[in-house]
């Protein structure tokens, strides 16, 4: 495989942009080697300037669930662009796409259009805050939400009550309100609201997680989240940025069954475009500016280009009702070639992950599987997930890419199917995850 002017312009684009990169995951930092640059992309497929063809399984981190391109969503997005490409005032289609967004998930009576899936988690976050007049918040370790201030913290292993930034340039003062639990873990929650009675503010989660591989909540555990929270006067907020529209239509709500009292939506709503969301009830929305005192704003919120591309792919998602059973039929085809070669592995609808040498029958980290036989579903949390070989990770990586296919660059993220990976293609890809695992 000719890499040749792949490594040009990588050379090139380190000395002008950091990294040479404009999101770190992209550097192929985890895996090593260096990334290929896209020239273009079409249905399952992304195209290399260097010519080569990758079956692609990011889907650029999640947005891509009808494949690349798609006829329909490029028509809308030239339509906008034919009527101008940014107002800075209403248009209908921002009154569209909101009632798109509440006829698939109810509980969201009212909802605010942003840029990124950062904005809208720490929009949510600052209308929690103001809403209960509190300071603190619970994130749980591996959770990512964005890389505003306050949510850039895991806390490392087990369960800590002081909270350190993950990056540099975060203030301690930000981090300490931020206390971090552990995923699926009930007690290091009651801890840590035990501990701050009356002045949390939100709990925010990833409904099913996706951003340390893919681990599901275990039965029970989103449900004591509802239960305690309401005890507390505390909000829950299910940040769905990967799960909205990708676990179904109604996100996590309709996967789980549990509801939230506010939500945040990124990657597939904006169809491929930036375009986030965050919204709840009318009662807990009518605090922000201009109708109350949380301020958020945007230049280009609800860019009529973005909306164009939100609008069609929720109508898309929502004429064709068969979608959700057919990605997540053929992701469970995909972990079961990872199983057949004994890898722990979890899926969640179309989202799955292999974790690489994850054993399964070491002495589980202070909490058991989340259900399921003890392999298939092992990984619980951030600590478990650490657990992972990440060399082995890095060579199934690079067999995979040799054979033309593109996995995300690291063990910690998930595997994505698109509509646009056909019966044959998931077959064909199953081979190959055989070979490329082999040896491993
Ligand atoms: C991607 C992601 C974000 C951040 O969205 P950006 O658009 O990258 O800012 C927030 N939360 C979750 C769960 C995500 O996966």
């Amino acid at each position: 495989m000719d890499t040749n002017r792949s490594e040009i312009l990588f050379d090139k684009a380190k000395k002008l942009i950091p990294g040479g990169v404009n999101s770190p995951v992209r550097a192929f930092g985890a895996v090593g080697g260096h990334p290929f640059f896209v020239e273009r992309a079409k249905g399952p497929w992304l195209y290399d300037v260097d010519g080569n063809r990758y079956l692609d399984y990011v889907c650029s981190w999640g947005p891509g669930i009808l494949g690349h391109a798609h006829p329909r969503v490029v028509e809308a997005v030239q339509k906008a662009c034919n009527g101008g490409l940014t107002f800075g005032a209403p248009t209908a289609g921002e009154v569209e796409l909101a009632e798109l967004i509440h006829a698939c998930v109810p509980d969201v009576e009212m909802v605010r259009l942003v840029s990124s899936g950062t904005e809208a988690v720490m929009s949510a976050v600052r209308v929690a805050r103001g809403f209960t007049g509190r300071e603190k918040i619970i994130k749980f370790a591996g959770n990512y939400h964005g890389h505003s201030d306050g949510l850039l913290v895991k806390a490392g292993s087990g369960l800590l009550t002081q909270s350190v930034p993950d990056s540099a340039g975060v203030p301690a003062g930000y981090a300490e309100s931020t206390l971090t639990a552990v995923y699926n873990n009930e007690e290091s929650v009651r801890r840590l609201m035990e501990e701050n009675m009356g002045q949390v503010a939100a709990v925010v989660i990833e409904p099913v997680a996706a951003n340390m591989g893919v681990v599901p909540p275990k039965k029970g555990f989103l449900e004591f989240l509802r239960r305690i929270t309401k005890e507390q006067g505390t909000l829950l907020i299910f940040d769905e940025v990967i799960t909205g529209f990708r676990l179904a239509l109604g996100g996590a709500t309709e996967y789980t069954g549990v509801h939230a009292d506010l939500h945040t939506f990124g990657k597939i709503v904006g169809g491929g475009m930036p375009l986030a969301a965050y919204g709840g009830s009318r009662e807990m929305m009518s605090c922000v500016a201009p109708l109350g005192e949380v301020y958020q704003a945007g230049t280009l919120s609800g860019n009529p280009v973005a909306v164009s591309a939100g609008i069609t792919t929720l109508k898309i998602l929502m004429e064709d009702r068969e979608i959700y059973e057919r990605i997540d039929r053929r992701a469970e085809k995909l972990a079961q070639a990872f199983r057949k070669k004994g890898l722990a592995v979890n899926r969640a609808g179309s989202l799955l992950s292999a974790f690489f040498k994850f054993d399964a029958m070491l002495p589980a980290t202070g909490n058991p599987a989340p259900g399921g036989t003890e392999k298939e579903r092992a990984v619980a949390n951030y600590e478990d997930a650490c657990r992972c070989d990440r060399e082995a990770f890095a060579n199934y990586f690079h067999n995979m890419l040799k054979r033309g296919i593109y996995v995300a660059p690291s063990q910690f993220e998930a595997l994505f199917v698109s509509d646009a990976h056909s019966d044959e293609l998931i077959d064909w890809t199953c081979e190959m995850i055989m070979e490329s695992v082999a040896g491993i």
